[in-house]
C-alpha cells in the first residue's frame, strides 16, 4: 500500500520561492571584487534569480545543459546557484585555483555550454577560452560599464547585460527531483579529478540537514558568513541552507584576509561563520594582534582539515566562539559528521572535553557509517580500534559522472558503500576521529601513527605557524615519521625543543625522528596540505642517524 500523501518533487527552485515569500526583506550583503559592499533582500535575489532562468532561455540551453562559474562568494553567484539550478541546467562550480590546463580539462569534461567568471579572473579566461570549444557565451561578473573592450574573449558579455535584460516573469519548472542539479570535481590531487554530480533531491536532503540543531544549527535569527568558496562543494551547502531558513548572508568576496573578515563580521552582526582552518589562522592572527574581540560571533564551523586544538582553545577560551569541528568531503555534498557535544560531555574536565571536540563529530542523520579492516570485516566502536571509514547516504556519491565502475564496496546485504580514503577511530557515543587519510597513514614497526596527532601537537607550540608530518621510508621500522615545520614570522624555536615538545604528550615511538624547517608547506586548490608534493621537496633527505 503506498502512502497518500502529496507528491511533490524535492526541488532548489522551492527554496528561493520559500525565502521571497517568508523572508522577502531578509538581507543578503556582499563584498563584491570591486571592492564596495552590495546589499540587498531575498525578494531581488529571488527577481534576479527568474532574470538569470530567462538569459538562459535566451541563449537556447536545454534541461541538464552545464553553465559553469568561477566566482568569489556573492550575490550574483548565489543567483546562479538558483537560476541555473532551478531552471532545470546544472552549475558547475569551478576551482579558480586550478591550473588552467585542468580548468580547461573540466570544462571539457562537463561540456560546459557557458561560463560565467568574475573580473579577477579574466586572465585564466583568456588563458583557457581558445581550448573550451562546448562555451557558446561567456559572461563577465560585471556591470556593463567594466566591461573590458579588447579582452580578446569572444562575444564577451556583461552578467548585468545580459541578465538585466532578461524578463523577471518565470515560472519555476517542475521536474524529477533525482534530476542533476550541480557538478563539483574534486581536488584531484592525484590524477585527473573526478566529477560528482549532485542531484535536487541530494541537494534538498542535504539543507535540511545542514540547519539542525546539533549540526550547524541556523535559524532565520542568525547572520551567516560562508568563509568557504561557493566552489567547494556548495560552500558546504550554505546558499541552500541559508535559503530554507531566511538568515542574513554576508559574502566576504575575494578579501579573506583577517582583518577584511573580522570588519565584515562585526560590521554585520555575524553570528555563525564557516571556514577552513587556514583561513580561521588568519583571522585569529588579526584578533590577537590588534586585542580585539567578537562581538557578535557565538558559532563557527571549522572542517576541510583538521582543526587544531589551539584553535579550538583560542576561539573557546579567549573570545567565547564555540566551534563545531565538521568532517566531509565533495563525494558527501559534503555533510558527514559535526562534533556538538551530548550532556554527557558538559560535565567533563576542560581538558576531557576538549578530547571530545577535536574529533570530526558524530553523524548527521541520512548518513551512515562504518569503519572496516584489511579484510573488509567492521571494527568496534571502541575509541580505540581504527580501520577504513565507509559511508552511505542520499546525499553520498553513488557514481562519478562519465566515470568508469562503481566506487562502492558492497556489504554482506549488498547495500553500497562509499570508501572515503580516510582512517578513522569511532567512540561508543559515535563520535568520530579521523587520523589520516590511508594515503598519508604512517607505519612504523606494524603499527600505525596518526599524521594528524603529531601535526597537532607540533601546530600547539607557540613558535609554530603550520605544521605537516610524513612518513620516511627506514630499513628497520619500515617508516619513520618527521615533522615539518614553519615558523611564525619572528619566532625561533630549535629543533631540539620541538621534539622536547612532544614528550609526555605521546608515546616515546610515536615522537618524530626529525624537524625539518621550510619556508612553506605545499597546500593545495581547497586549501589541504600536498603532501606527495612535501615529499618531493623533501628528495633526498635522510634520516638521522641512517
Ligand atoms: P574534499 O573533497 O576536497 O572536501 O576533501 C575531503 C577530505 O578532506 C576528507 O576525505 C578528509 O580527508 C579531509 N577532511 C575534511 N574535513 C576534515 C576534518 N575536519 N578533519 C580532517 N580531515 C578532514
Amino acid at each position: 500500500m503506498l502512502g497518500l500523501m502529496q507528491s511533490q518533487s524535492l526541488l532548489i527552485s522551492s527554496l528561493i520561492e520559500f525565502a521571497e515569500r517568508h523572508h522577502g526583506d531578509g538581507e543578503i550583503v556582499s563584498r563584491r571584487v570591486e571592492g564596495d559592499i552590495h546589499r540587498y533582500t531575498y525578494r531581488d535575489l529571488a527577481r534576479r534569480s527568474r532574470q538569470v532562468a530567462n538569459a538562459l532561455d535566451g541563449l537556447g540551453l536545454q534541461p541538464s545543459d552545464r553553465v559553469a562559474t568561477i566566482a568569489w562568494n556573492g550575490y550574483r553567484h548565489m543567483e546562479l546557484y538558483f537560476g541555473v539550478s532551478g531552471s532545470g541546467r546544472v552549475l558547475h562550480t569551478i576551482n579558480p585555483r586550478l591550473h588552467p590546463d585542468q580548468v580547461a580539462w573540466i570544462v571539457n569534461h562537463a561540456e560546459d555550454k557557458a561560463l560565467c567568471f568574475d573580473m579577477s579572473f579574466l586572465p585564466l579566461v583568456q588563458a583557457v577560452h581558445a581550448h573550451c570549444p562546448t562555451v557558446k557565451q561567456w559572461v563577465a561578473l560585471c556591470d556593463a560599464d567594466k566591461l573590458p573592450a579588447n579582452s580578446g574573449v569572444p562575444g564577451l558579455v556583461s552578467y548585468e547585460a545580459w541578465v538585466g535584460a532578461a524578463s523577471s516573469d518565470y515560472a519555476w519548472p517542475d521536474f524529477d527531483e533525482n534530476s542533476a542539479s550541480s557538478i563539483c570535481y574534486t581536488s584531484g590531487t592525484t590524477g585527473n579529478p573526478k566529477a560528482v554530480l549532485y542531484s535536487h533531491r541530494s541537494t534538498l536532503l542535504h539543507a535540511y540537514a545542514g540547519v539542525m540543531p546539533d549540526a550547524m544549527g541556523l535559524s532565520a535569527r542568525d547572520s551567516v558568513l560562508p568563509v568557504v568558496p561557493m566552489f567547494h562543494v556548495n560552500a558546504w551547502g550554505l546558499p541552500y541552507s541559508a535559503a530554507l531558513t531566511g538568515c542574513k548572508i554576508v559574502y566576504p568576496g575575494p578579501a579573506l584576509d583577517g582583518k577584511s573578515v573580522y570588519d565584515l563580521m562585526e560590521n554585520e552582526g555575524v553570528t555563525f561563520a564557516a571556514g577552513v582552518p587556514t583561513v580561521w589562522q588568519m583571522l585569529l592572527g588579526h584578533v590577537q594582534a590588534g586585542g580585539l574581540k567578537f562581538s557578535t560571533l557565538k558559532r563557527t564551523v571549522i572542517g576541510g582539515s583538521a582543526c587544531p586544538p589551539a584553535m579550538i582553545a583560542a576561539f573557546q577560551d579567549q573570545y567565547g566562539v564555540e566551534v563545531l569541528h565538521a568532517w566531509g568531503m565533495t563525494e558527501m555534498s559534503p555533510l558527514g559528521t559535526v562534533c556538538t557535544l551530548k550532556n554527557k560531555h558538559l560535565e567533563m574536565s576542560a581538558e576531557d572535553q576538549m578530547t571530545i571536540r577535536l574529533k570530526q563529530g558524530r553523524a548527521v542523520f541520512g548518513v551512515d557509517m562504518k569503519i572496516i579492516d584489511g579484510d573488509g570485516k567492521e571494527l568496534p566502536w571502541d575509541g580505540k580500534t581504527y580501520g577504513d571509514l565507509l559511508v552511505k547516504g542520499p546525499w553520498i556519491v553513488g557514481s562519478y559522472y562519465k566515470g568508469s565502475g562503481s566506487p562502492l564496496v558492497a556489504d554482506e546485504r549488498g547495500r553500497g558503500w562509499f570508501p572515503t580514503g580516510d582512517v578513522a577511530t569511532i567512540d561508543a557515543d559515535g563520535f568520530m576521529l579521523i587520523t589520516d587519510r590511508s594515503k598519508d597513514v604512517i607505519k612504523s614497526g606494524g603499527e600505525w601513527i596518526s599524521s594528524i596527532e603529531i601535526e597537532n601537537i607540533a601546530m600547539a607550540h607557540p613558535a609554530v605557524a603550520m605544521a605537516a608530518c610524513i612518513g620516511m621510508p627506514h630499513p628497520k621500522w619500515d617508516e619513520r615519521p618527521i615533522v615539518a615545520v614553519v615558523t611564525k614570522p619572528g619566532a625561533d624555536v630549535s629543533r631540539e625543543e620541538l621534539l622536547a615538545f612532544y614528550e609526555g604528550k605521546i608515546a616515546k615511538w610515536q615522537v618524530p625522528d626529525d624537524v625539518v624547517f621550510v619556508d612553506a608547506i605545499p597546500i593545495g586548490a581547497t586549501g589541504k596540505m600536498l603532501k606527495a608534493k612535501l615529499r618531493e621537496q623533501l628528495a633526498g633527505y635522510k634520516l638521522p642517524g641512517l
